[in-house]
């Protein structure tokens, strides 16, 4: 069936109000944020400006849920979580709009990708919390000890703007699944598919308290969440600069533990002796310019083997030059409009800086569409990048690729660990020997082979170096949200 989303776009009433203890409210005095359309750069509504006030009803409303929500048998939390993934796929349509309002990428993407993800990973969680068993330890006869997994309390969760539903998704989900109760902080840029998700909660059945969002400034509302004595966990997902402040809030309240999914600058390495040239210039643009190129696990630095450079950028060239950019509602887009103005702004200093520095700008870096009043880049490739420029080492978060070549296996390898960044690395090469010796020597959190952005709930995702410590999805994601207790008994 063809969804007439300008149709629905038409139709549907935003709604900016925090969720806390069952019910929307605005904020205690009063002020909102107001945001414009990243589509259109007309003012789409004015939100709820969280603060310190808001953040304690919330944390309030959190605590006093936790009793009933961890209380309840493992299999009744499954079967709300599963009603409550039900319910958002029922919903899948307005939330995939809202996602695409809120900071622009095509809508198809947003239905297609973001909420089959989120759906997913609720599924998971909400399957796996029945099927986990605690330990026994091996002791002597004359004694009993036994592992039991304890959930934390009230968790925090503070999320960006760049895939507003799955990030939150990736938290919310085994956070709650093991008995926690959750204050979420969406990103200011993009807080409206969070306030969906917990009226959606509520109408599955989960008991009041138990999902509450907090819409606001980080400066404000974060900065609260993040400080507050009764969060005892927090997960956090953005930028290392905010990361680092995070961690300095847990030690200045109650140490929280804090848990940090943070940037990248990823590298995939192309070696000379991998078949399919092509295949590899599809794969490497798919996965740079999607959600223009606003993800932070994009392979945004493309090493290549001198001999085989120019071929390769030529293709990568070719490739880029395919993406239509436009109307995210248009189903012919495969690249929508970045966040907003600042951050459009944002990305072409780094254009700029890159010209300044003596790169080559192969293909686009321009904004387009200026008629629409929204906020379009051409997605853009540098060669003859070095390592010592700016759009080489930091994190531009836009649809910017940048070539780098090499002449050995071991020069790629520096280079590729060579920033601050570990999120993820990219192989792309025919000899196994050399795949795994490589792929053992890169600093990441996942090594890509002759493919990029292989993925699904069932594996870790997370950086080494600045680029974090957690690791979300998968069942290790449990840990992050519970408490190991050992219960030593003395059989007489
Ligand atoms: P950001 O760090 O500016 O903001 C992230 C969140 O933190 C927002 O909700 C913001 O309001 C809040 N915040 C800001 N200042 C705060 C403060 N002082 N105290 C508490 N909270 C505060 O990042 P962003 O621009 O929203 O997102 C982009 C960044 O996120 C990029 O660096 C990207 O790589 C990273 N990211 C990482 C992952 C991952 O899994 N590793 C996934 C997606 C995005």
């Amino acid at each position: 069936m063809l969804i007439n989303w300008h149709q629905l776009r038409k139709n549907i009433q935003l709604n900016g109000q925090h969720f806390i203890n069952g019910k929307s409210c605005d904020s205690h005095d009063g002020s909102t944020i107001s945001k414009k359309s990243p589509i259109d750069g007309s003012w789409l509504l004015d939100f709820a400006r969280g603060k310190k006030s808001d953040i304690d009803s919330a944390v309030d409303a959190a605590d006093n849920a936790f009793q009933i929500w961890s209380n309840l048998q493992p299999s009744k939390r499954k079967e709300l979580l599963l009603n409550f993934a039900n319910i958002i796929e029922q919903n899948k349509e307005e939330l995939a709009l809202l996602e695409t309002i809120d900071m622009g990428k095509p809508v198809q993407e947003s239905l297609s990708v973001d909420l089959n993800a989120t759906i997913n990973c609720f599924r998971y969680y909400a399957e796996a919390i029945d099927k986990i068993y605690g330990e026994v330890a091996p002791t002597a006869n004359n004694s009993f000890a036994y592992i039991v997994r304890e959930p934390v309390g009230v968790v925090g969760v503070i999320v960006p703007w760049n895939y507003p539903l799955i990030m939150t998704a990736w938290k919310l989900a085994p956070a709650l699944a093991v008995g926690n109760t959750v204050v979420v902080k969406p990103s200011e840029r993009s807080p409206l598919t969070a306030i969906k998700l917990a009226k959606l909660a509520s109408e599955a059945g989960i008991p009041d308290g138990v999902i509450n969002v907090v819409c606001g400034y980080g400066h404000e509302a974060g900065e609260a969440l993040a400080l507050h004595d009764r969060v005892r966990v927090l997960g956090f997902t953005g930028s290392v600069a905010v990361g680092k402040k995070i961690l300095a809030y847990s030690s200045q309240s109650n140490l929280k533990h804090v848990y940090n999914e943070l940037g990248g600058k990823s590298a995939v390495l192309v070696f000379n002796d991998y078949h399919d040239l092509d295949n590899i210039a599809r794969g490497i643009c798919g996965s740079m310019f999607y959600n223009q190129g606003q993800s932070c696990n994009a392979p945004s630095r493309v090493l290549v083997s001198e001999d085989i450079a120019d071929e390769l950028i030529q293709l990568l060239v070719q490739k880029t030059k395919q993406f239509k950019v436009g109307d995210p509602f248009s189903a012919d887009k495969v690249l929508g409009a970045v966040v907003d103005e600042k951050h459009m702004n944002h990305i072409l200093s780094y254009i700029e800086s890159g010209y300044k520095d003596g790169a080559k700008c192969l293909i686009g870096g321009k904004q387009i569409n200026q008629e629409s009043g929204g906020y379009y880049l051409e997605p853009a490739i540098f060669d003859h990048v070095t390592m010592d420029m700016k759009i080489a080492q930091e994190e531009i978060f836009g649809p910017v690729l940048s070539v780098i070549r090499f002449k050995t296996e071991e020069e790629a390898i520096k280079l590729a660990n060579s920033t601050e960044f570990g999120l993820q690395a990219g192989i792309w090469s025919n000899d196994i020997n050399r795949v795994h010796r490589v792929a053992r020597k890169l600093q990441a959190g996942t090594v890509h082979v002759n493919q990029y952005d292989g993925d699904n709930i069932t594996v870790p995702f997370g950086g080494v170096k600045q680029s974090g410590n957690g690791r979300d999805k998968s069942l290790h994601a449990l840990d992050k949200y519970s408490e190991l207790k050992t219960i030593w008994i003395q059989i007489d």
